[in-house]
């Protein structure tokens, strides 16, 4: 285990390579530990994953796509859809999982942007500022847009740019392994190489990924 780490907390199950997939790629080469935390498995809030997939296949695609970006782990919560902030509190994941995040000390936390049009996705930002703020070593907190392009909101908020340039390949390497999702990751990866072709062009890169930081005492 590395000293250094980041983490990703995300909706559904892969949420985490659509948006920092070429970002958590990066940092596992360079020896930074990625550990990704899935809300729920993700079977009724995303429009493309459609049919009936076991929670199975979706846990070992999810496994399959992280041992290619070289994540250290995926932790899936099982929570219902709708219901993350209920979940969170029932399960007392908010003790649980506050207890990990003071131990390992991540230096950065990926999440979902108040911006983004899914309920699940807001619930999930939501409840990462919350954990974060009771934390002893506060990481900083970077959000990732996966539908809109354009942030409407908070435009002037500090930036992260990572260059994914050489690691944009793995990136969509993963996305193909969510199988069960094959026509609708075909018909999203256009426009996520877009996005990470546009905010490479803007930036000097070939490829890559924007964040923004989230300020975790506002409301
Ligand atoms: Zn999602």
């Amino acid at each position: 285990m590395s000293e250094r780490c980041v983490y990703i907390i995300c909706a559904h199950s892969d949420d985490q390579t659509l948006g920092p997939g070429g970002t958590a790629a990066k940092y596992a080469r360079e020896g930074i530990d990625v550990h990704t935390i899935i809300m729920s498995y993700g079977e009724f809030s995303h429009p493309w994953m459609q049919g009936h997939v076991t929670v199975k296949t979706r846990v070992k695609e999810a496994q399959k796509a992280d041992k290619i970006i070289g994540g250290k782990s995926v932790t899936f919560l099982g929570l219902k859809e709708g219901e993350f902030e209920k979940g969170m509190q029932d399960k007392h994941l908010y003790i649980k999982l506050r207890k990990k995040l003071n131990e390992r000390k991540p230096e950065k936390i990926f999440t979902h942007s108040l911006n983004d049009p899914l309920p699940d996705h807001r619930a999930t930002h939501n409840i990462v500022k919350k954990l974060v703020k009771k934390m002893r070593t506060k990481p900083a907190v970077y959000s990732f847009d996966i539908w809109n392009v354009i942030a409407i909101r908070k435009r002037n908020r500090p930036k992260l740019v990572v260059d994914t340039s050489d690691t944009f390949k793995i990136k969509v390497k993963a996305l193909l392994c969510f199988k069960s999702q094959r026509l609708s990751v075909y018909q999203i990866l256009p426009r996520i190489a877009l996005y990470n072709l546009l905010d490479g062009i803007q930036h000097g890169m070939k490829f890559a990924e924007k964040f923004r930081r989230v300020d975790i005492d506002e409301d």
